[in-house]
């Protein structure tokens, strides 16, 4: 077999595979319905709980076919019950889709809003808990990716715990890569994409949750059919299968990455993730680029890079020039401000950075 070439994703997901991830796909058709795949799944189910520490007999994995975004949607659309609020604290672009998701299914919410530049006032979260006690939910990106800023979900979940509401967190862009651990961190529900912290393929989303949160649900008022968690969870449960087409291929690929991820161990991987992160900013420094958060309050696997003021900059220019090379470089996601991204998420070492950086400085100065 040819060699399949190594790109260098520094994007916020998908993220770069391995080798043995990518042909994990390759493998005999197969019926869905068959029990052999209902059994990967359960497997696939329970070691996505030991990724976050999640006990069995508290929570439950639910696996749905589509990108991260579904999990918000899912989360939002079904964990509401009659008459309660949303309180949704919203420090940028990921937290902004929460808010979004809400309008569009006209569920009551408040959207808590906060510098995008800084973490989120927990004083601020408390008084709209204790003006609020209909609040239900209570939502929060555990990393903004829009700006790199990891936000204080432990304390959050708490603040939740103590007003009666359960705690929602987008951990899309940290879980596998940060440490998490969901009793802990306060957390009833998160979730993620297949393709960010666990390396795999794009197609397959997860939540994890609170199985006894999960089976009140089914009270609470349904606001769509293909994207219930309830639903989801008991066809599941009763059959071990999705209730439609899985990602055949996609599962495959993330069975292969789990095991690549316990293998690389917790640990060691977030400091793999940090280290690139370290280079990532030691790079930017030497070519004086400067960066935009405060690195105490950064999460360690995106940086927002100011756009240099040199004159005839192009974003678009230095992309296609690193592209052509290997590596790929993000738009950022900061409204008020012109930056770019550059990601430590993936398979991916500091000696990337390094080679990335010679490209960069070449770019610029092309
Ligand atoms: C990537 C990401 C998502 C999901 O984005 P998709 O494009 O739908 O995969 C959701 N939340 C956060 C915080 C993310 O980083």
């Amino acid at each position: 077999m040819q060699p399949i070439k190594r790109n260098v994703l520094l994007n916020p997901g998908p993220a770069t595979t391995t080798d043995t991830v990518k042909m994990a796909q390759v493998v005999p058709d197969i019926c869905p319905r068959e029990k052999e795949f209902a059994g990967l799944m359960k497997g696939l189910r329970s070691d996505l709980l030991k990724v976050v520490h999640a006990p069995e007999d508290e929570y439950t994995s639910v696996l749905f076919c589509g990108s991260g975004t579904i999990n918000i949607d899912v989360c939002i659309n079904s964990l509401v019950p009659e008459g309660k609020k949303v309180l949704v604290v919203n420090n940028g672009a990921y937290n902004s889709r929460a808010v979004e998701v809400c309008q569009m299914y006209h569920i009551p919410h408040i959207d808590l809003k906060f510098s995008v530049y800084e973490q989120p006032k927990l004083a601020d979260v408390e008084k709209a808990l204790q003006e609020n006690p209909d609040v239900a939910v209570v939502y929060c990106c555990h990393h903004e990716t829009g700006t790199g800023i990891l936000n204080p979900i432990r304390e959050i979940g708490a603040l939740a715990h103590q007003y009666g509401a359960i705690f929602v967190s987008d951990t899309t862009s940290t879980l596998g890569m940060i440490p998490l651990d969901v009793v802990k961190d306060n957390v009833d529900f998160c979730m993620a994409s297949a393709q960010k912290g666990l390396m795999a393929m794009s197609g397959l989303s997860f939540i994890i949750g609170k199985t006894d949160i999960i089976k009140a649900s089914k009270d609470y008022p349904t606001r769509s059919y293909y994207c219930n968690l309830f639903l989801q969870y008991d066809y599941f449960e009763k059959t071990g299968e999705m209730h439609f087409t899985p990602p055949v291929q996609t599962i495959y690929a993330t069975i292969q990455a789990l095991k690549e991820y316990f293998e690389e161990g917790e640990e060691a991987k977030f400091a793999r993730h940090h280290a690139v992160y370290e280079a990532i900013h030691k790079g930017l420094d030497e070519i004086g680029l400067e960066t935009v958060i405060d690195r105490n309050i950064e999460s360690g696997l995106v940086v927002s890079v100011k756009y240099p003021d040199t004159p005839g900059f192009s974003f678009e220019k230095i992309h296609d020039y690193c592209y052509e090379r290997g590596f790929t470089i993000y738009p950022g996601k900061i409204s008020t401000t012109n930056t770019f991204r550059l990601c430590s998420l993936g398979k991916i070492y500091p000696s990337d950075i390094e080679d990335f950086m010679v490209v960069l400085k070449e770019a610029l100065n092309a």
